[in-house]
């Protein structure tokens, strides 16, 4: 079940090639349990992998890498909504087409954001306004440490702009094995997002007759227009988190900047990092391999295969002329190992 010295390359969205001293794929809890027993006799580190679409290697990982397989999925009608059991090592997209097909609405924003169920709460996936936490009932983890299984409310899992507490306390401390969600019957559209108002009256949408499938289709069309597939372009989506700032250095870049793009965030405004790469000049920017992505200046692709520290070079340099030119401190989205 374990192997040894195991490329990364097909395991990770931005197709570095890196080396796990061990890998193993779990599809059962007990294959699972036992792998964690393997890592702890040998002093392992762990390195949790659903799609890979959130990660960057930089370089080889000197533990035991899980990639999370387990499978299942099951839909519950309630009187008041529908209940989703869904397993780890589910497709997220095909959950959120399912329930979008049974007509249940609550997913459809978060249409095509790649990767499987166990990795969505750990950031709290969001898109177009709407986050998995908006429909999050529990979750079931077993603890790295003892093989336990936890169950974590949607209080316990403190989730917050793409943040939970997987990422903070409870950080590497558990492994996700399946999630429950649930979708209210009665169904209150999204669609307040500019991208999503603009792409309804390109196509003449009357905004009373929406429903969860015609949302979705438009956000998978807007996704499609400005994303690239990580298939074709190898990517890790949104590279840094949009910087939340306060009221004073908003006001000060608005006046300097007056097409600043920012949304109210509670006291603060979350600002668009793509925005702000876009201005400093680097869309389509490409070296040794690594770029910015031409569309879309938030997303940096490595056609050229590179190593981890190629990118991780590139998104310093961006970070700081960001912060030269703005006052602003990008913090990068997905999780670098080792
Ligand atoms: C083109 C593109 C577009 C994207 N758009 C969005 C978007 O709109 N919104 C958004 O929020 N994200 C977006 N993302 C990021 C990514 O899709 C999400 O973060 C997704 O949840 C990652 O899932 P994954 O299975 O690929 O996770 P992975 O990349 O495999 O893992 C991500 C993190 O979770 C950990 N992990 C994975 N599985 C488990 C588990 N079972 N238990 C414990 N830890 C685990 C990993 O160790 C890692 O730290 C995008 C990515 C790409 C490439």
């Amino acid at each position: 079940m374990i192997q040894s010295d195991v490329d990364l390359q097909p395991f990770n969205t931005m197709t570095i090639a890196a080396r796990a001293r061990y890998f193993c794929a779990a599809t059962t809890l007990d294959e699972l349990r036992e792998a964690l027993e393997f890592a702890r006799t040998k002093q392992l580190p762990i390195l949790p992998l659903g799609g890979g679409s959130n990660i960057v290697l930089t370089g080889d990982f000197p533990g035991l890498a899980v990639h999370v397989g387990m499978h299942g999925l099951e839909f519950d009608p309630l009187d008041d909504g529908i209940r989703i059991h869904a397993a780890a090592g589910e497709n997220w997209h095909q959950l959120v087409m399912r329930s979008v097909e049974l007509g249940y609405g609550g997913l459809e924003n978060l249409a095509l954001i790649p990767g499987n169920i166990g990795a969505a709460p750990i950031q709290n996936i969001g898109a177009y306004g709407v986050e998995l936490k908006d429909t999050f009932e529990q979750l079931t983890a077993m603890e790295i440490a003892s093989g336990d299984l936890v169950t974590f409310s949607a209080e316990d899992c403190q989730f917050g702009y793409r943040d939970s507490i997987f990422k903070r306390g409870a950080k590497d401390r558990y492994l996700i094995c399946d999630v429950v969600l649930k979708l209210p019957r009665i169904w209150q559209p999204h669609v307040s997002y500019p991208a999503l108002q603009q792409h309804f009256a390109d196509h003449g949408q009357p905004l009373d007759e929406l429903t969860p499938a015609v949302v979705a289709n438009a956000v998978i069309d807007i996704r499609n227009s400005k994303l690239p597939n990580p298939v074709e372009i190898p990517n890790a989506g949104s590279f840094f988190k949009n910087p939340v700032v306060d009221e004073p250095l908003y006001t000060a870049l608005k006046t300097s900047h007056p097409g600043l793009v920012a949304f109210e965030f509670g006291t603060q405004w979350k600002l668009a990092a793509g925005w702000l790469i876009d201005q400093a000049g680097w869309r389509g920017y490409v070296k040794n391999g690594v770029g910015v992505h031409d569309r879309q200046a938030l997303v940096l692709v490595n056609p050229g295969h590179r190593c981890g520290s190629e990118v991780v070079n590139l998104a310093r340099e961006i970070a700081s002329d960001i912060q030269k030119k703005f006052g602003v401190t990008l913090e990068p989205e997905p999780r670098f190992y080792p």
